[in-house]
């Protein structure tokens, strides 16, 4: 009898990058003597072979059209030797052999509208989440968050002039994509979710509701005879995690959700230990379309660091040599016991929550 055949794993994961080189960085993989930047927005590798690449970095508004995608690959084809790759923040970066190769290649990409930059000391593009575009739970537009800022920091990202370099992101809830960054700007509910009743029984599976909620304060109910949910508003932290597997429990507002800035994150073991952000500024209205008073408060932060820092020192290292009352001072945002929460009080909500104990 024949043997049954095992079934191959399919793998949709990310293929290998290694075929998408060019040409110089496979030859040179691992291989490198030294790299430096003559200007901000290119990097200058050199391989212990005596091959040479240039890097041109320039920034993209991360979700782009199809005919973006095509300027930039023409420009590719034309401009470098057809070799793109994108960084983690969203920035495009063509390769070339050829130090001449540089100057038309930068003049093009300004040109049709890509500022060259994101090296060194700068202010990075901002990381930021799918919004609207394929997340079921924002609360609002990401990517018209991070447009209004980066026009305002534009010339930030081009220039190398900040102490260290600076990472910026914005989230569009308060659950998830956040990360750690020098500074981000998340959303912020202010008030429990409002439920429409009429809804819940047709739209949401019941337990997996109140098993979402991190602070165990869903609990199952009848209302008008009709299966339904109701919450504990004393203890509803209002992080919005109830919205994603059940719609009608409407958590965003165009009042009440706001945005709140967190600063002093940062990922990398460099100089100094990573870091958790904290909250410094919260109840700043949503406002679209250019976000004022989110950009003031940012700017304020990011320029009172860069006159204030000293050489080499990350956001997070600035406020711990001169410590949080000083932050406060110097940035004049003003103080409230709301801010800076170093979680000290998370014993208490979380062990009320039916699946984290501590
Ligand atoms: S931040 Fe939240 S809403 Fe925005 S994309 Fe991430 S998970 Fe979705
Ligand atoms: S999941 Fe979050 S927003 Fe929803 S009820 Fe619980 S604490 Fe409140």
């Amino acid at each position: 009898m024949a043997q049954p055949q095992m079934r191959k794993a399919i793998e949709s994961g990310v293929p290998d990058n290694k075929q998408y080189l060019h040409p110089l960085l496979a030859k040179n993989y691992g291989n490198w003597k030294y790299h430096d930047r003559p200007r901000p927005g290119v990097l200058h590798h050199v391989a212990h072979t005596g091959d040479e690449v240039w890097t041109v970095r320039a920034g993209t508004q991360r979700q782009m059209d199809v005919y973006t995608i095509r300027k930039l690959c023409d420009i590719a084809d034309q401009y470098a030797e057809g070799h793109v790759r994108f960084t983690i923040r969203s920035n495009i970066e063509y390769m070339v052999s050829q130090e001449s190769m540089v100057a038309p290649l930068i003049e093009e990409l300004e040109k049709n509208g890509f500022p060259v930059g994101g090296t060194g000391n700068s202010i990075s593009m901002m990381a930021h989440t799918q919004g609207w575009l394929h997340c079921d739970i924002p609360g609002t537009d990401a990517s018209g968050v991070v447009k209004s800022l980066m026009d305002e920091l534009y010339e930030e990202f081009k220039r190398e002039d900040m102490p260290n370099r600076v990472h910026l992101s914005t989230s569009c809830c308060e659950i998830n994509c956040g990360g750690q960054a020098d500074l981000a700007i998340i959303i912020q509910h202010t008030k429990p979710p409002k439920i429409n009743h009429d809804l819940v029984a047709n739209a949401c599976e019941r337990p997996a509701v109140v098993a979402r909620c991190p602070v165990a304060a869903i609990r199952p109910a009848l209302v008008n005879g009709k299966p339904s949910l109701e919450v504990d508003e004393k203890k509803c932290i209002c992080c919005g995690a109830c919205y994603p597997p059940c719609p009608p429990m409407q958590i965003n507002d165009p009042e009440h959700s706001k945005l709140a800035i967190w600063v002093g994150g940062k990922n990398s073991n460099a100089r100094a230990k990573p870091t958790f952000m904290k909250m410094v500024a919260a109840g700043l209205p949503n406002n679209p379309p250019r976000w004022t008073e989110v950009g003031e408060v940012v700017k304020k932060i990011l320029y009172t660091y860069k006159d204030d820092a000293r050489p080499w020192e990350r956001l997070s290292d600035w406020i711990d040599r001169i410590g949080w009352p000083r932050f406060f001072e110097k940035t004049g945002l003003p103080f409230t016991k709301y801010l800076i929460d170093d979680w000290r009080g998370a014993r208490v909500n979380l062990n009320a929550s039916t699946h984290i104990r501590f």
